[in-house]
């Protein structure tokens, strides 16, 4: 890169996260300067769609008028409040009413935070306060999934269960475990059902439950579907059994809905489609469309009941952020909610997503895919050497890499992850057509790739 180039400034100044920092160092950055609906121009002038609406979260696309006019509407009224000490602001209380009136459960209270991670980093200090609150000190673990994702502060990295974010950090912490990832085409006995995988999964979690003794075990973590995992949807039955499981040994389930909350699986909620009874659920992205940060986490009545009555014997519920319901994050993130409802965003999404799914499952046909998978507005294909024994790719082949650099070349953008899998989550406002784009992309995309993967000799 020229000296003084945006790149040759990025690479001497800028810590990536999420990326080989030595390849990024010859490699350079791809610099996005402007958006515009559901796409957005690199500073070379190339156009590409977002099919992956940033990082599963710019739901309303780049260009929304009326989320800037509530952000400058808001920064002149009142630009930064807290609620720290019964302080409160206007924005943060009509946003808290308005996503209980949503909401998959009968949640009593919601706190404001600024990113998932945060959000599940206080489920964390929820689950040990509430249990410290009711006298069951010991009851604390909390179980989480192999590749789970739940974000990357210390104690919300631990739930992940991707080694990406344990490795060479010292995690997990204490008093969190790991089950079955419910990928049925990667983990299934052959032979076995949906049905029946799923009922081995829950036996599982009993068992480890039962093993690590119940009066230890107070929560399960789930993504309605895991994203960073790879997309995984959940086989048929899972949650219902999960679920029992869970009621049986009173352990809370925290629903994860960072990437599934707000219509990505094609309800307001992946705990809608898929049946989950939260106790408590994380929320971010596209709460706000990414427009500022915000998240928020909501409890159900007995969790806060016990947490005031804690607070009140102990002096204060001591956990919080300075930017805790962030005036202009919250009014933003109002503004989101109310756009939704205004365009109908929810029949939008019922409408377009069949089209989606329907390019997506076809994939399955190609060479290089062993499984093409999805729900609502999101999926992934899983990129295989070999289809019939379901052999991967290895790691450092880079194909899943590969294959999102040459859907690029054709102007889409979409995410790989780990060895195999390419992910689309496109914006929620994307018009049939533009799906339709994407996907002729990523055909000629996996064409380019195995063209690649033979010229590499790779299978
Ligand atoms: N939970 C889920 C399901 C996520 O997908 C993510 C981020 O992708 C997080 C939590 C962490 O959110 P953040 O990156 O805002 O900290």
């Amino acid at each position: 890169y020229a000296p003084n180039s945006a790149a040759a400034r990025d690479i001497a100044n800028v810590l990536h996260p999420y990326t080989n920092l030595r390849k990024h160092e010859e490699k350079g950055p791809l610099i996005i300067t402007k958006g515009q609906g559901v796409h957005v121009w690199d500073d070379q002038g190339n156009r590409y769609i977002e099919g992956m609406a940033g990082l599963w979260c710019a739901s309303l696309g780049w260009n929304e008028e009326e989320l800037i006019e509530a952000a400058v509407k808001q920064m002149r009224e009142l630009p930064y409040y807290h609620g720290f000490t019964h302080k409160s602001s206007m924005p943060s209380i009509d946003l808290a009413e308005k996503l209980k009136s949503i909401a998959p459960a009968d949640f009593s209270k919601v706190f404001f935070v600024n990113s998932g991670s945060e959000a599940n980093d206080t489920q964390v200090k929820l689950v040990r306060y509430y249990n410290n609150a009711v006298g069951r000190p010991e009851k604390k673990k909390i179980i989480g999934r192999i590749k789970g994702y739940h974000g990357v502060t210390v104690a919300a990295a631990s739930l992940t269960g991707i080694p990406l974010n344990h490795k060479s950090f010292d995690l997990p912490i204490e008093g969190v475990r790991h089950t079955d990832c419910p990928h049925h085409y990667r983990y299934a006995e052959p032979g076995e059902s949906e049905e029946e995988f799923s009922t081995r999964l829950a036996k599982n979690l009993e068992e480890l439950i039962i093993k690590e003794g119940p009066e230890t075990v107070a929560a399960f973590i789930a993504e309605p579907v895991m994203g960073a995992g790879g997309v995984i949807v959940p086989p048929e039955g899972y949650f219902e059994k999960i679920q029992a499981v869970l009621t049986k040994y009173d352990v809370w389930m925290i629903a994860d809905e960072v990437i599934t909350g707000f219509m990505r699986t094609g309800n307001m909620w992946g705990s809608q489609t898929f049946g989950i009874r939260p106790n408590t659920l994380s929320c971010a992205k596209q709460l706000s469309s990414a427009y500022l940060p915000i998240a928020a986490v909501m409890v159900d009545d007995p969790i806060y009941q016990a947490i005031a009555d804690e607070s009140k014997s102990i002096g204060a519920f001591g956990h919080g952020y300075t930017y805790s319901g962030h005036p202009v994050s919250a009014a933003v993130a109002l503004r989101t909610l109310q756009l939704y409802e205004e365009r109908n965003t929810l029949a939008h999404v019922q409408a377009i997503y069949p089209a989606f799914q329907k390019r997506l499952k076809a994939l399955a046909d190609h060479p290089l895919v062993g499984e093409a998978r999805g729900v609502g507005l999101v999926g992934a294909v899983e990129l295989v050497a070999d289809k019939p024994s379901k052999r991967e790719f290895a790691a450092t082949d880079g194909v899943a890499a590969q294959c999102v650099e040459f859907a690029q070349a054709h102007g889409v953008i979409l995410r790989a992850i780990g060895a195999g899998a390419v992910t689309i989550c496109p914006p929620l406002m994307i018009e049939e057509g533009q799906i339709h784009e994407i996907f002729d992309a990523l055909e000629k995309a996996l064409d380019d790739t195995d063209g690649w993967v033979n010229k590499k000799g790779l299978r």
